[in-house]
């Protein structure tokens, strides 16, 4: 490690160390440590939506529907701003059919401070996954994914092999400074989940369970049980090896 760059990352934990600890009336505000560690967020007054992929990037395209990611994930997007509408302020990353770089996804909802980011993707697999997955990375995101894979959890019909919640560094998990969580809807690549990803009727109960998660966390913060343990690491980069 470079040595400017070590006494950076002491000034900045001797900052935070000494940085005051927020909280009391009704929408809670807490500091974050250097590598953004704090408890989950209640009383924030803002979504950012994020439908995954746009443009060129399709995402995962369903072999037995033809469905595109893309399309699927814009569409649950605008669900679960309709069912917000009037309860928090939603702020869409994308309303059309348009690419942005993931990078400029994280920095744009970095922007906005008492936010909370919430991607919605789909999957692909092999064909016998099911289910939904949720990713998160820092404390003040397990919250969030625990109340939204446990209400996705309970709309989706069967799940196998999935890998449930996973604590992940991601561009979105990791680089955007608000709490983020990563959804994957459903897979894609199984031939009935597929089927049931492409029913508006489905979609728009899989975007309830997502806006009650949203809901239940801004009114009551973290669920009950501990924390998990701070990982401290350093951001997350287009280079990195895959599942790092
Ligand atoms: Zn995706």
């Amino acid at each position: 490690m470079h040595r400017w760059l070590f006494s950076a990352l002491f000034a900045a934990l001797a900052f935070s160390s000494c940085a005051p600890s927020g909280g009391g009336g009704g929408a809670v505000s807490y500091k974050r440590d250097y590598w953004g560690h704090r408890p989950g967020p209640k009383g924030f007054s803002t979504v950012i939506l994020d439908a995954g992929h746009g443009g060129n990037d399709s995402g995962a395209v369903s072999r037995f529907t033809g469905d595109m990611e893309k399309t699927l994930a814009l569409d649950t997007a605008e669900r679960v701003r309709a069912k917000l509408s009037g309860k928090v302020k939603v702020v869409m990353m994308r309303s059309g059919d348009e690419f942005i770089d993931l990078d400029e996804r994280a920095r744009r909802a970095s922007q906005r401070d008492g936010a909370i980011l919430v991607s919605i993707h789909y999957n692909h697999s092999s064909p016998g996954v099911r289910g939904p997955e949720m990713y998160w990375w820092r404390v003040d995101s397990w919250g969030l994914a625990t109340r939204m894979q446990r209400n996705l959890e309970s709309v989706v019909p069967a799940e196998n092999g999935n890998r449930g919640q996973v604590r992940r560094r991601l561009r979105l998990t990791r680089n955007a400074t608000v709490p983020s969580v990563l959804v994957e809807c459903g897979y894609l690549s199984n031939a009935e989940e597929a089927r049931l990803c492409s029913n508006p009727g489905y979609r728009d109960r899989l975007a309830s369970a997502i806006a009650n998660a949203i809901l239940d966390q801004q009114r009551n913060g973290d669920p009950s049980g501990a924390l998990p343990r701070p990982i401290n690491a350093p951001p997350s980069r287009p280079t990195d090896p895959p599942g790092s």
